[in-house]
């Protein structure tokens, strides 16, 4: 199979393009710059997608970047970043003459609002109700094909908790933190925190892509990237910290993240969903790390 992966050259991206190359498939990655193996979003505006059978977004600036200051120009990259790169890729499959079978867009769970009691499956009702869920609407909306294309190509979108894994995302930032025994739970540590490994990720998403036998339903299928086992940010803390054999007694208080990250940027951290990966699991695949301890120990290499 022929695949074409936005955002190819990112954290997930070159998780997928391994396990996806590992299967025997071809990739082209969409990006900003040229290079091998590589065209740019401008080439697929101007020229239309390369002829594949799977399409993929992974696109967009990233959002726990600790050095950009949260303010309006740091919000706009967000949105065009992910809006734009997904409205360029659904409108070249639109136009295309020969189609890709699967599109996959990964957005994020920040469309549930966070809850300590509510538990999310795919099939939840949301309404946008901040500034990262009116993202994800906004995202999910630019990634719609028009009726005639959803009848040849089939839509899914899946919603990734936390990405960890060695090489990049949330996890670089925090492990030297709690090597140095300065780790600790971030704000009152009961908020859930929804996670997934990245080669987890990797696998929704290669399955995703796999040609199924029904016809494609108009509307996209949703997908929750999240491992099944519940859990909070204390008992994440807690397993890392076990997990790497060091303490985890310095709390960081939420005022302190909110002063650092931005409020409507900290809730990633200070708040979370319990969400229920309920659609995946039904479409039969099978989590490699289901639970912390397997996935930190994965990551921490022993
Ligand atoms: P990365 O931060 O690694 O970025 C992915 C790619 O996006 C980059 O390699 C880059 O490709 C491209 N990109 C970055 N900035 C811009 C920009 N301003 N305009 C256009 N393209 C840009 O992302 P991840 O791999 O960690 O995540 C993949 C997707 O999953 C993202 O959309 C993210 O929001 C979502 N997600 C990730 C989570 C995580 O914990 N990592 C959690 C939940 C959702 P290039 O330089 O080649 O153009």
């Amino acid at each position: 199979m022929r695949v074409v992966i936005g955002g190819g050259s990112g954290f997930v991206g070159r998780e997928l393009t391994r396990l996806l190359k590992s299967k025997g498939h071809e990739i082209t990655i969409i990006s900003r710059q040229p290079g091998p193996g590589k065209i740019t979003w401008a080439e697929v505006e101007s020229g239309g997608l390369p002829p594949c059978e799977g399409a993929v977004n992974l696109a967009g600036e990233n959002i726990m970047n600790p050095l950009r200051r949260w303010n309006d120009s740091y919000k706009k990259d967000l949105v065009t970043s992910r809006v734009n790169t997904t409205r360029i890729l659904a409108q070249a499959i639109a136009a295309s003459p020969t189609p890709p079978l699967s599109w996959v867009l990964v957005t994020g769970v920040a469309c549930y609002k966070p809850s300590l009691q509510t538990q999310y499956t795919e099939e939840s009702e949301w309404t946008p109700f901040d500034f990262l869920s009116r993202l994800v609407k906004e995202w999910e909306t630019a990634g719609q094909l028009p009726e005639n294309s959803a009848k040849k190509t089939r839509q899914m979108i899946i919603r990734p908790g936390a990405v960890l894994g060695r090489d990049g995302g949330a996890m670089k930032q925090m492990l030297v933190p709690f090597w140095l025994g300065l780790g600790g739970t971030l704000g009152s540590g009961r908020q859930p925190f929804p996670w997934i490994h990245v080669s987890d990720l990797a696998g929704i998403i290669a399955h995703a892509l796999e040609p199924k036998e029904e016809p494609p339903s108009t509307e996209p299928d949703v997908f929750n990237g999240v491992a099944p086992a519940l859990n909070t940010n204390f008992e994440f803390t807690k397993e890392l910290g076990r997990t790497l054999k060091r303490p985890t007694i310095f709390p960081v208080p939420g005022f302190f993240l909110d002063a650092f990250l931005g409020s409507e940027r900290a809730v990633i951290l200070t708040q979370g969903q319990k969400v229920v990966p309920k659609k995946t699991l039904e479409s039969g695949f099978e989590f490699q790390y289901p639970n912390l301890t397997s996935a930190l120990k994965e990551i921490v290499g022993y």
